[in-house]
């Protein structure tokens, strides 16, 4: 049977669409079952196999037993409302209103699907940097936009600031802006911030970040756009709880904005999901008001565990470039003597037990050949995992 439908505009957006017109798998579906099949150490997918804080997942068994387990309100927890308000204020001296300025959602791609059917009409044009985090392509076509991007390239990965420019124009509905940025590990500078904020006010676009991985810096601390001169009146903040307090599974997220702009995204998302993970909503809350030393030991553990896998793919003869923030680094493994990361990456489980991901995955099909012999690894794994992995990885120079 043939099927019609927007899912075409989303597989197409997401690069999934087969030449015979069927959705492919995602390569991160492909490379999961290839390190369930081999036995292989996923460093694929960006998820942590450790628990988070105990604080936050009692409170959420807490919030089970004291009957937590219904619809909630539409707007989210009251609880983590606030606590997000406190959160935002304590890091970023920003003030928001927790009855209007702030929306919970179901993660941070709730928000941004809500977002973008929210804001953005078809024919209009969304910029975003490339390599971008697979959802954007797909939601971005879903509402029937041009998805427009700006190049991240090697070694840094930051974005030229007149190809910024060049990328936006008066049909920009939305800037959509992932900082700190998956897949690469940079983080944006100010330059580029204030540059992308002088160009939404210019062309009268709205500026969508995606802050998921807020805390999770090795250098320098987060700030969002939002806090930046003239920014505040066209931005809409996304984050979520999920990367901060390693509970993925979970889909706690929430969107800050100014409360007409609220009031445009809570009109989809009341009729995506309504209300979703009643009980997890106070526990992210306490996640948010754990002390400060909570948030940097996160980022600690983290860049230790960077440091760990960038010395040991380093050792193993990759090219590897500095991770500054996320669960990610990047490398190049032509100095291997591979021109075709896919295939590096079909071959790995089998030559070294270890998955990673070709950062192809991450482009449009037209620029997917600047990504060529480029290869993503997680990090946000156990020390001895990681320990494993690069003495695997280190076999790949002896062979
Ligand atoms: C993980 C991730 C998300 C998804 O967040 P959820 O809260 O799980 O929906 C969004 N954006 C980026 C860049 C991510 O890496």
């Amino acid at each position: 049977m043939n099927i019609d439908g927007p899912w075409r505009n989303a597989a197409h957006g997401a690069g999934l669409l087969g030449s015979d017109g069927t959705p492919a798998a995602t390569i991160f579906a492909e490379m999961s079952a290839l390190a369930v099949r081999t036995g292989a150490i996923n460093l694929g997918q960006g998820f942590p196999d450790e628990d988070g804080p105990v604080e936050v997942l009692d409170a959420a068994r807490r919030a089970i037993s004291d009957g937590e387990n219904q619809y909630g309100a539409g707007m989210g927890h009251p609880l983590l409302r606030s606590a997000i308000a406190d959160h935002q204020r304590r890091f970023y001296a920003q003030a928001l209103d927790p009855d209007r300025e702030i929306l919970v959602t179901a993660g941070a791609t709730e928000a941004l699907a809500a977002t973008l059917l929210a804001l953005v009409e078809r024919g209009d044009e969304v910029v975003t940097f490339e390599p971008f985090y697979d959802a954007y392509g797909a939601l971005i076509a879903l509402a029937g936009a041009k998805h427009v991007t700006v190049p991240l390239r090697a070694p840094d990965f930051a974005p030229d600031l007149d190809e910024l420019a060049r990328a936006v124009n008066d049909r920009t509905k939305v800037i959509l802006v992932n900082d700190p940025h998956n897949p690469t590990g940079a983080t944006l500078g100010d330059a580029a911030k204030r540059r992308i904020i002088e160009l939404a006010e210019r062309h009268n676009a709205y500026i969508v970040t995606d802050e998921v991985y807020e805390h999770l810096r090795f250098e320098t601390p987060h700030v969002p756009i939002a806090t930046l001169p003239g920014a505040v009146e066209r931005t809409i903040s996304i984050s979520s709880g999920g990367k901060t307090f390693s509970t993925t599974g979970w889909k706690i997220g929430w969107a800050m904005a100014r409360p007409e702009l609220i009031q445009a995204i809570l009109a989809v998302k009341q009729f995506l999901t309504f209300v979703s993970g009643t009980p997890f909503q106070p526990a992210i809350a306490a996640g948010l008001a754990l002390p400060d030393s909570f948030f940097a030991g996160v980022a600690d553990t983290l860049r230790a565990k960077r440091d760990l896998l960038s010395t040991g793919l380093r050792g193993a003869g990759f090219h590897v470039f500095e991770s500054r923030a996320t669960y990610f680094v990047v490398t190049d493994v032509s100095p291997l003597g591979f021109t075709d990361a896919v295939e590096f990456c079909r071959d790995l489980p089998q030559r070294a037990g270890v998955v990673a991901i070709p950062l192809s995955a991450f482009y449009t099909a037209e620029h997917r050949g600047d990504a060529a012999s480029l290869v993503r690894f997680a990090f946000c794994k156990k020390f001895d995992v990681l320990d494993d992995a690069v003495a695997r990885l280190g076999a790949l120079v002896a062979a």
